[in-house]
């Protein structure tokens, strides 16, 4: 088979690089090495930026999106007992997030896909990419027993942290930064109201907690955990306890508790690797950089590698200009390090560290009563949560 981008991974960030390159008739195959019920079922993240919004309205994907998706002018924060307001909409002159499932982001992209006919193969197994530093790389796959070869002009690795993209570069080529947290999310997805119309980030000494939602009848609601614990251990009893004893009154009071539909301990990680360019490749999304979730950064870094890719991609084959490809890991990477720095300082000013002491604790309830008090730190928050512009 011979295309022009051969696609790793259908993700967020390979369904819309594919969708967006078709636009601008540039021809695309994705292999993806789950069924796609599988990709369909990974429930993540829910919070879009507006940049993010943009690109599937231009992706010809936002339809449903701006039917069922709720737009959110501010986010709450909550320590000592007490919730503040942190009002984006006005802090950032108009701007907004949508709050829009990532499942339903992948379901428009892949109806939007196979709608138009474009080529997906699900259940693509061993796939290994080859001949990156010449013209025409090949990423083989093997498919029911039988081994294929697609040739083409550039790879998109979009095949998240343990894809294979990332692994078949040398690792003299590649430099990473990492940072554990020592600590977990605990999340519980159910069919019951959100307790808030807005999300509540909760700095509480039993731990960190963070009240979302996916929609006005599904709430997706979190507390810190140690990264020790069983998700077998925690009972839906157990978890809305838990829950409850880390909100403000009013908002434990006010709490629609109901059988969980989904339950899952995920760990807390910084990484990103450099560059996010070798040779005919490109990296995209998590297969070049983590994020943990505090700040509501990974799927929109996703989106905005996808922009710049998706452009220099247009720039290649329209003007045949090299300059956005060459440029392409350097864009990324300076739009990534800053949703690094606002996801780590998010997570190092909720989270309860096993070694803080009360000095710690102080600092960080001064850090935050600053914060709630100051318009230019409060304009800080919000510039970044809504997204810094592309
Ligand atoms: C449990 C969890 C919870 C999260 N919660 C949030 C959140 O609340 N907020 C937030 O902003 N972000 C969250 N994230 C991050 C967000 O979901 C990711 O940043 C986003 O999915 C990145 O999209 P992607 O397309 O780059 O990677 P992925 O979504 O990981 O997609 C990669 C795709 O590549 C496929 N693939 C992998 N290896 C291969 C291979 N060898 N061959 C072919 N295909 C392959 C995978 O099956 C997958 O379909 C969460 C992530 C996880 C794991």
């Amino acid at each position: 088979m011979r295309t022009q981008v051969a696609i790793v991974g259908a993700g967020p960030s390979g369904l819309l690089l594919g969708q967006l390159l078709h636009k601008y008739g540039i021809d695309n195959v994705i292999l993806e090495r789950k069924d796609p019920d599988y990709v369909l079922s990974r429930i993540r993240a829910g919070v879009l930026e507006q940049g993010m919004v943009n690109m599937l309205e231009e992706a010809g994907v936002a339809q449903r999106l701006h039917q069922e998706a709720l737009p959110h002018d501010g986010i709450e924060i909550a320590f000592s007992g007490k919730r503040h307001r942190i009002d984006l909409k006005t802090l950032t002159g108009g701007k907004i997030v949508t709050v829009y499932g990532q499942t339903e982001v992948t379901r428009d992209l892949m109806e939007a896909r196979s709608a138009a006919g474009l080529t997906t193969i699900y259940d693509a197994a061993d796939v290994s990419i080859h001949d990156i530093d010449g013209t025409s790389p090949k990423v083989r796959y093997v498919k029911d027993g039988v081994t294929h070869e697609v040739v083409c002009d550039f790879v998109a690795g979009c095949d998240g942290y343990h894809g294979v993209s990332r692994q078949s570069v040398p690792q003299s080529a590649v430099q990473t930064y990492e940072r554990i947290y020592p600590f977990g999310w605990l999340g519980v997805l159910s069919d019951t109201p959100p307790v808030s119309h807005e999300l509540i980030y909760v700095n509480h000494d039993r731990g960190f907690a963070l009240c979302s939602m996916r929609s006005a009848h599904r709430s997706r609601y979190y507390v810190q955990c140690p990264l020790t614990d069983d998700v077998a251990e925690w009972s839906d009893e157990r978890f809305w306890n838990e829950l409850k004893s880390r909100l403000d009154d009013e908002a434990a009071h006010k709490l629609v508790t109901g059988p969980s539909i989904e339950k899952s301990i995920a760990p807390l990680r910084s990484f990103v690797a450099e560059p996010m360019r070798f040779g005919r490749l490109f990296l995209a999304g998590d297969a070049a950089h983590i994020v943990p979730p505090t700040g509501a950064k990974g799927l929109n870094l996703a989106a905005s590698d996808v922009y710049y890719l998706s452009r220099a991609l247009r720039e290649y084959y329209g003007e045949k200009s090299q300059a956005g490809i060459d440029a392409y890991s350097a864009n990324a990477l300076r739009r990534v390090w800053k949703a690094e720095r606002f996801s780590w300082w998010m997570t190092t000013q909720l989270h309860r560290f096993p070694d803080s002491d009360g000095f710690s604790q102080r600092i960080q309830t001064a850090e935050l009563d600053y914060l709630v008090n100051s318009q230019a730190a409060m304009t800080a928050l919000a510039e970044n949560y809504v997204g810094l512009p592309y």
